[in-house]
């Protein structure tokens, strides 16, 4: 399988369309998901075009790691979150929706179910809110 450059993240990444962005730096944006599972929910997008885990530079990878942890530490302390799953998904059997490499950082609280995946959109003012408190949180550990 190919790399579609008109998928919507790459879209986000060139700035066509809009995101409640979290952080950004040369490799790497952070920015909420609009059908957030839980409170929180947010993705971790490299720049470097590949379509998923499988095509990735191992390079890219190395580097997204570190981040994938200090954006969970981050959701952690932003949300008061009682633990955090990351997911990430590998062409349309493996639940993939979006064909450029994601990784979900999605907070998690005792008791409670995540909603569905590519569920509901959330409000913008929501998404905004959760956005800002993310990047207030993160920007103590980057
Ligand atoms: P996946 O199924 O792993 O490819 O996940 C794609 C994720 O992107 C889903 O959780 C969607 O809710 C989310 N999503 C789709 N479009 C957008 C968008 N424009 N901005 C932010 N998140 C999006």
């Amino acid at each position: 399988m190919t790399y579609d450059a008109n998928n919507i993240f790459a879209k986000i990444l060139r700035g066509e369309i809009p995101c409640h962005k979290v952080y950004e730096d040369e490799d790497v944006i952070v920015f909420m998901d609009v059908m957030p599972q839980s409170t929180g929910h947010a993705l971790v997008v490299p720049k470097a075009s590949s379509r998923n885990l499988l095509d990735a530079d191992t390079a890219v990878l190395a580097k997204l790691l570190p981040l994938v942890q200090k954006v969970a530490s981050a959701a952690k302390v932003a949300f008061s979150a009682d633990g955090i799953s990351i997911m990430q998904f590998n062409e349309p059997a493996g639940g993939q929706t979006v064909f450029h490499l994601h990784i979900h950082v999605i907070p998690r609280f005792d008791g409670v179910s995540l909603k569905p995946h590519t569920g509901k959109m959330e409000e913008s003012a929501v998404l905004a809110s959760h956005a800002e408190k993310l990047k207030a949180a993160l920007s103590a550990v980057v």
